[in-house]
């Protein structure tokens, strides 16, 4: 529970304390810090407000999911895209991470 330079320039310190840390520390921790369930630091709003559960799977859906790094390793470890980063959300954000799918799949259709 130390966080990264992220944390520091993006979550929220207090008195030198990581109180709100960056995404992929709370990921890291198991979406755990100081003894709370914690979903990092919202990088949609950018005040320093901890993420919704909405918030940290559009991040996921959005931003990270297009990465061409992140294709490959889903690719490697053979398993779907979507699969793959439904590991990087907690279990209780995978529902929502399914919703938004379903929704982007029939408008794109
Ligand atoms: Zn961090």
């Amino acid at each position: 529970m130390e966080g990264c330079d992220n944390c520091l320039a993006y979550g929220r310190v207090v008195e030198g304390k990581i109180v709100l840390p960056c995404q992929n520390c709370a990921l890291e921790n198991n979406w755990m810090w100081n003894g709370k369930r914690c979903y990092g630091v919202s990088v949609f709003v950018g005040n320093k407000e901890e993420a919704t559960i909405n918030e940290l799977v559009q991040c996921l859906y959005f931003e990270i999911r297009e990465r061409e790094g992140i294709k490959e390793i889903a690719k490697k470890n053979n398993i779907s895209l979507d699969e793959y980063c439904k590991t990087m959300i907690p279990e209780e954000a995978r529902v929502y991470y399914d919703e938004l799918n379903e929704h982007i799949t029939e408008i794109s259709n």
